[in-house]
């Protein structure tokens, strides 16, 4: 008999030989004395789970057979998982007698012992929102997380302190249920993960007071989250292991902080590069002129603007736009230059504007007539 666990039959204070009724008797009498809602004392928890699975055993007849000739191993109660099919021998086809069914059973399970153990923690999504800067030149940000964390007081294993697991009776320890099944192509073992014990092979018998056996508590951890360089809205960064812990012990999931990115009052982004505009002046645009612009480094550039630029025309600041992720690459700054229409013209500037196109009419005029004259020669050498 497995260390830690009772005798059922004295789990029910009854004899070897009780008839069906006394059982029931004896159940209906100890579940009310130990039903948690009615009984808040320490271990009432944990007697009801075990008068409960000593009723299961002894008040079918064929699992009391089976558990009257082979102990605790030679009944599975949990979940319906175990050796759930005691009511149809015929299910195991060749199988003749108990002994068989067990040593296929156990065969190799012992010696391996290949436990699936507890599962990844969730992972947590999280949202951040940054600003452009940030984005563009990387930060750290201390973020608050509720989460589940490793339970301090039984560092995660959900027994109370003090107090020993037993090994869990349902696949005896071994952490999987087997369970030979037929096929047309013969007998074969399905093997599936315990679910009384989750894989584990032991289980709590005194449940820790702070997390109710869980294994971990809910708690609001602050976590420094490092965002490199060159980001974008949209992008996840991912913070290994800061994810929610998982029931008892298993591998933490990890944290996904989900960005979003403020817009620019005068910057835009497109991928690595960033775009400016630039309103200029129409006579800045006809004559030139050397201008200062502003950069993301929060210096200004200073860019030289040529005679005769058409507005909407694009000049690039190489390396002044936004580094490459875990790299010392980085994008080009591209300034967009927008004419813009002089208004609240003095009576001065409207006299001289009046002139200047008085001079651009007759200089088109000009041109009007040269075009019409190449295209009249042109056209005289076709005829001819
Ligand atoms: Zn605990
Ligand atoms: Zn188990």
């Amino acid at each position: 008999m497995p260390a830690g666990k009772r005798d059922y039959y004295e789990v029910l204070g009854v004899s070897r030989h009780a008839s069906e009724e006394e059982i029931k008797k004896a159940f209906r009498r100890l579940a009310k004395q130990y039903h948690p809602d009615a009984n808040k004392e320490p271990g009432a928890e944990a007697r009801f789970i075990e008068i409960n699975e000593a009723y299961e055993v002894l008040s079918d007849p064929q699992k009391r057979a089976a558990y009257d000739r082979y102990g605790h191993a030679g009944v599975g109660n949990g979940s319906g998982a175990g050796f759930g099919g005691f009511g149809g021998f015929s299910d195991f086809g060749s199988f003749t007698t108990l002994n068989d069914i067990f040593e296929t059973f156990f065969a190799g399970t012992a010696g391996s012992q290949r436990r699936t153990g507890p599962q990844r923690g969730a992972d947590i999504r999280y949202e951040l929102t940054i600003t452009f800067e940030e984005a563009v030149f990387g930060c750290q940000k201390e973020i608050e997380l509720p989460r589940w964390e490793t339970c301090p007081h039984c560092h995660g294993s959900g027994a109370q302190p003090g107090t020993s697991t037993a090994r869990c009776s349902s696949c005896g320890g071994t952490g999987e249920i087997r369970r030979v099944q037929q096929s047309i192509f013969g007998q074969f073992v399905n093997v599936t993960v315990c679910e009384r014990c989750r894989g584990e092979g032991r289980v709590i018998t005194t449940p820790c007071e702070k997390c109710r056996g869980q294994g971990r508590v809910r708690n609001n951890r602050r976590v420094v989250v490092n965002i490199p360089a060159g980001v974008d809205d949209g992008i996840n960064v991912r913070v290994t292991g800061e994810g929610e812990v998982s029931a008892r012990g298993g591998t933490p999931g990890n944290l996904y902080v989900i960005l979003t990115v403020k817009p620019h009052p005068f910057f835009k982004r497109q991928g690595n590069d960033i775009i400016y505009e630039l309103p200029i002046s129409f006579t800045q645009a006809a004559l030139g002129d050397e201008v200062e612009v502003p950069t993301i480094d929060g210096k200004t550039a200073t860019l030289k603007i040529p005679p005769g630029t058409q507005s909407g025309r694009s000049f690039r600041l190489k390396g002044l736009g936004v580094p490459v992720v875990h790299s010392s690459a980085r994008g080009d700054q591209h300034v967009i230059v927008k004419v813009v229409t002089p208004t609240n013209l003095t009576p001065e500037m409207r006299r001289l504007l009046e002139e200047f196109a008085r001079l651009e009419r007759e200089q088109s005029e000009q041109n009007d007539k040269n075009i019409f004259r190449n295209l009249f020669e042109k056209t005289k050498d076709v005829f001819q």
